[in-house]
């Protein structure tokens, strides 16, 4: 198969609003400054110690690690794993929702893992502002075919070419929204 490598935070994205990951394309030279907002720098700064590999000093903990999968051709960082419980875990600074972008965020994780060697027995979501966590079960059949459906839709993505849905309620939570000509917010 040929393709272009995805970052895994791009599967995210993607289901949140697909004209997002061009956007982020568009700008990703900026500096952060200029677009990210109040909860997207909050969410940053909870994980910056995950991304820096300082927040666990515990030879059984790996955090903030690289990973990549030749096979899905996808590149990215994990949080956390720990070794003793083969357990991986995503932690966000505030969990309501497990949606689906989550998943295929952690799943992308996964299947890098997998692939470098680790055996991951476990998958989970840790809230951080709640002190919650929630389990995510390791993927099967189903699950992995609708990982991979959602791969190609973004490989297959054409933002100039696709009418962008637009949900207000989405564009005020996005990072993007002061630089969108998309959206019908009034910034
Ligand atoms: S502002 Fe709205 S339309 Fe534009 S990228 Fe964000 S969510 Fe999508």
């Amino acid at each position: 198969m040929e393709y272009h490598t995805l970052n895994i935070s791009q599967l995210n994205d993607f289901v949140f609003c697909p004209y997002s990951i061009y956007l982020h394309t568009v700008y990703q030279t900026l500096d952060d400054d200029n677009y990210y907002d109040l909860p997207q720098i909050k969410g940053k700064y909870a994980h910056q110690t995950v991304d820096d590999g300082t927040y666990s000093t515990k030879k059984s903990v790996i955090t903030g690690m690289m990973v990549y999968s030749e096979y899905y051709g996808l590149v990215g960082r994990i949080d956390q794993y720990f070794f003793d419980d083969k357990k991986l875990v995503e932690r966000k600074r505030s969990i309501k929702t497990i949606y689906d972008g989550y998943k295929l965020q952690l799943y992308a994780q996964y299947f890098c893992m997998i692939e470098m060697g680790f055996v991951i027995d476990k998958l989970g979501f840790y809230s951080m502002v709640d002190n919650k966590s929630y389990p995510l079960a390791i993927p099967d059949d189903k699950t992995i075919h609708w990982f991979e459906t959602h791969l190609n839709h973004i490989r297959q993505y054409q933002p100039l070419d696709t009418h962008v849905h637009i949900n207000e309620n989405k564009c005020q939570h996005c990072i993007y929204c002061p630089l969108c000509d998309k959206t019908t917010l009034l910034i």
